[in-house]
C-alpha cells in the first residue's frame, strides 16, 4: 500500500525539511532589510507536541471498515490520523506548526479501487460518517479539513492506491486515469505512450488527477494546453446514491453538460475515481526565454495584445514590479552589472518580467510560434533577456513550496490568493486588492512585500495571482491573514465595472475559506441548485460537510 502521504506532511510542503530550498545569504539579507523576515527562527513543534484527539469513530464502523479493505487499509494511529489533518494553506500550516486547534480527522480509509470507494459511501452512510475526498492534500482553501459536521465522527477516504493507467487511446487521444495518480505518475505513465496531459501547476509533486478535476485546476502551461477542465473527456463518480458516469463523446448537445458537475464539486457531490483526459504527444521542442517591459500596465497591455491575437506562448508569465524585484534578488540576477546596465540603456524604470514558453512537435512549428508572439510583443518595447532567465525559471518552477517552508521558518507570513477579471478592470482589481493587503499586514511599522503575476490569459480577461511575503505577527498569526484574506476577498466581490467583476477563485475552488462568498458569485439560486443536486446524491450529507455550498 502505498502510504506516502504521512505526518511528514504535517507542518511543511517537504519531507521533515529535507530538501527545504536554502535561500541564499543575499537574499535572506535583503527580505530581512525589506520586510523584517528572519531576525528569528520559529521552528514548528514537534509532532509529539501536537494535540491529537482520539478517535471517535464508532468500532462497528472500524469492524465493518476493517472487514472491507483489511486492517492495515483503515488507519486510526494519531500520526496517520495527523498526516491527512487539513491541506496546505498558510493557515493549516501555522495550526499545525504550532500543534494547536488543528481538526484531525477519526479514521483514514484508503479503498483500492473504485468499486471500494463506493462501498465505503454506503457503509458511511450507514454509520452516519463524514467523509472527506483526499488527493494530495494540496488544497489551500481549507477543502481537506476534516470538518465532522452534524456526524458522529469524520473520515478521510484516501485516495492514493487508485493510482494506476487504466487506458489510453491513441488514435483519439484520450486516457483514463484514476483519481489518486499523483501528477508526476500520471505524466511517467502517459511518457510510456509517447503522450503528455501537460498540466504543471505549482502543487505538481503532490496533487493527484481527481483533486484537479474536482476543483477545477490550473495549470503554469493553461495558455497552451488549457485549463484542467477543458482536459476532461469523462468522469466515473462514486455517489451515496450509486455510481455516476459521465462523458462519452467529444462533444454533445444532449442537455446541460453534467460532467461540469463533478468538475470543481470538491467532494461533496461524490468521489470521483476515473478520470478521461485528452491528452497530446510530448512536445519534441521546447524554448522558454523572458523578456522584460516596463511597468505593469504596459506588461498587461501586452499579455492582452498576445491573448487578444492568438499569439501565446503556452507559458506566458507576467510579473509586476513587485514581483519582478523579488525574483531578480532572491536569484542573485540583481547584483548582475551586465543587466543592470541593459536596463538603464534601454531605459526600463519598473521592470516587469514576462517569462514565454513555447512547446512544438516540429523546429519549424516552435520557430513559428515563437515569432508569431515576438511579432504581437514588437509595440510594447520589451527588451530580452534570453534563454538562461527563461530555462531557469522553468527549472526551478516548482521550489515555491520549499521556499515556502523556509520563509515559514524564518518567521515569515507567506500566502497567496488568486483570482480573475477581464481586460477592461484588471488594473484596477490589481490595485484595490493589493492596497487591502498592504493595509491588513503591515506589523510592527514593517509592511510586507505584495507581489502579482498573470499567469493564465484568455482573449477576453486573466487571473491574477498575488503572493505576500512580510513579518508575521507571533501574537496573533492567523487573525493577521484572516483580516487580510478578508480585505482582499471583499474588495475582490466589490470590484464591480462595465462588464462584470473579479472571481472569488480562479484556480484555488472554495473549499471553507470562500464559501462565505459564493452566494454572492453565483446567486441564491445558484447555491438552490447546488443544494439540491447535492440532496439528490448525497440525500443524507455524508459528504465533505461545510466545504463549497453555503
Ligand atoms: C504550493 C501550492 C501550489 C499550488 N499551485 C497551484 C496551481 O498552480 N494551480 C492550481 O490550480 N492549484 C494550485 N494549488 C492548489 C491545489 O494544488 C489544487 O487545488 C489541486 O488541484 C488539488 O489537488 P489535490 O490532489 O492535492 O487535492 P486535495 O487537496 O486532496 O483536495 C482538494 C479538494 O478536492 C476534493 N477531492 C480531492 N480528490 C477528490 C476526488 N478524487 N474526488 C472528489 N473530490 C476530491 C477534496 O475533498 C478537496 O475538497 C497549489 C497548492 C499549493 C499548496
Amino acid at each position: 500500500m502505498s502510504d506516502s502521504i504521512d505526518h511528514t506532511l504535517r507542518g511543511s510542503w517537504t519531507q521533515s525539511g529535507a530538501g527545504s530550498a536554502r535561500l541564499s545569504a543575499h537574499a535572506v539579507r535583503w527580505l530581512r532589510q525589506r520586510t523584517g523576515i528572519g531576525a528569528e527562527t520559529t521552528p514548528a513543534v514537534p509532532s509529539s507536541l501536537v494535540d491529537v484527539p482520539e478517535s471517535a469513530l464508532p468500532s462497528a464502523a472500524r469492524a465493518d471498515l476493517v472487514e472491507l479493505l483489511g486492517q492495515e487499509h483503515v488507519l486510526t494511529e494519531p500520526a496517520q490520523r495527523l498526516g491527512r489533518a487539513g491541506g496546505m494553506s498558510y493557515s493549516d500550516l501555522i495550526r499545525r506548526r504550532g500543534g494547536h486547534d488543528v481538526a484531525v480527522p477519526d479514521g483514514v480509509a484508503v479503498p483500492a479501487d473504485p468499486e471500494q470507494v463506493q462501498l465505503v459511501l454506503e457503509l458511511c452512510v450507514r454509520h452516519d460518517l463524514a467523509v472527506v475526498a483526499f488527493g494530495g492534500g494540496t488544497s489551500v482553501v481549507g477543502g481537506v479539513g476534516a470538518l465532522r459536521g452534524d456526524k458522529v465522527a469524520v473520515l478521510v477516504l484516501d485516495l492514493a492506491r487508485l493510482s494506476r493507467l487504466i487506458s489510453v487511446d491513441p488514435v483519439a487521444h484520450v486516457a483514463v486515469l484514476q483519481a489518486g495518480t499523483r501528477a508526476p505518475e500520471a505524466e511517467e505513465l502517459l511518457a510510456a505512450h509517447g503522450f503528455t496531459l501537460g498540466h504543471f501547476p505549482q502543487s505538481f509533486e503532490r496533487a493527484t488527477i481527481g483533486g484537479f478535476a474536482a476543483t477545477r485546476s490550473a495549470g503554469q502551461a493553461s495558455s497552451g494546453y488549457g485549463r484542467f477542465e477543458s482536459m476532461v473527456e469523462g468522469v466515473r463518480l462514486a455517489t451515496p446514491a450509486g455510481e455516476w458516469r459521465l462523458g462519452t463523446a467529444p462533444a454533445s448537445a444532449a442537455g446541460p453538460d453534467l460532467r461540469q458537475l463533478a468538475i470543481g464539486s470538491e467532494g461533496t457531490l461524490g468521489v470521483i475515481t476515473e478520470v478521461a483526459v485528452r491528452v497530446r504527444p510530448v512536445p519534441v521542442e521546447t524554448r522558454y526565454e523572458a523578456v522584460v517591459l516596463d511597468g505593469w500596465q504596459a506588461g498587461a497591455e501586452a499579455v492582452r495584445a498576445l491573448a487578444q491575437s492568438r499569439a501565446l506562448a503556452d507559458v506566458t508569465r507576467l510579473s509586476d514590479e513587485d514581483e519582478s524585484e523579488v525574483q531578480f534578488e532572491l536569484s542573485g540576477a540583481a547584483k548582475s552589472r551586465a543587466l543592470r546596465t541593459l536596463l538603464r540603456t534601454r531605459r526600463i524604470a519598473e521592470p516587469c518580467l514576462l517569462v514565454l514558453g513555447w512547446h512544438a512537435a516540429t523546429r519549424q512549428e516552435l520557430d513559428e510560434r515563437r515569432e508569431r508572439t515576438f511579432r504581437a510583443l514588437r509595440r510594447f518595447r520589451s527588451v530580452g533577456l534570453g534563454r538562461r532567465v527563461g530555462e531557469s525559471w522553468r527549472d526551478n518552477r516548482f521550489s515555491g513550496p520549499r521556499q515556502r517552508d523556509t520563509l515559514l521558518d524564518l518567521g515569515a507570513c507567506v500566502e497567496t490568493l488568486e483570482t480573475a477579471t477581464y481586460w477592461s478592470g484588471i488594473s484596477e482589481l490589481r490595485s484595490s486588492v493589493r492596497a487591502a493587503l498592504l493595509r491588513n499586514l503591515e506589523v510592527d511599522g514593517r509592511r510586507p512585500v505584495v507581489m502579482c503575476h498573470i499567469s493564465h490569459a484568455y482573449e477576453t480577461g486573466a487571473s491574477l495571482y498575488f503572493t505576500v511575503m512580510g513579518l508575521r505577527d507571533g501574537q496573533d498569526p492567523l487573525g493577521q491573514w484572516d483580516r487580510a484574506k478578508r480585505a482582499a476577498t471583499e474588495a475582490i466581490a466589490d470590484s464591480e465595472h462595465a462588464t462584470g467583476r473579479g472571481t472569488i477563485t480562479h484556480h484555488h475552488a472554495v473549499g471553507t475559506d470562500h464559501r462565505p462568498w459564493l452566494r454572492e458569485e453565483i446567486g441564491g439560486l445558484g447555491v438552490e441548485v447546488l443544494a439540491a443536486v447535492k440532496r439528490t446524491v448525497d440525500p443524507t450529507g455524508v459528504l465533505n460537510p461545510g466545504k463549497l455550498i453555503p
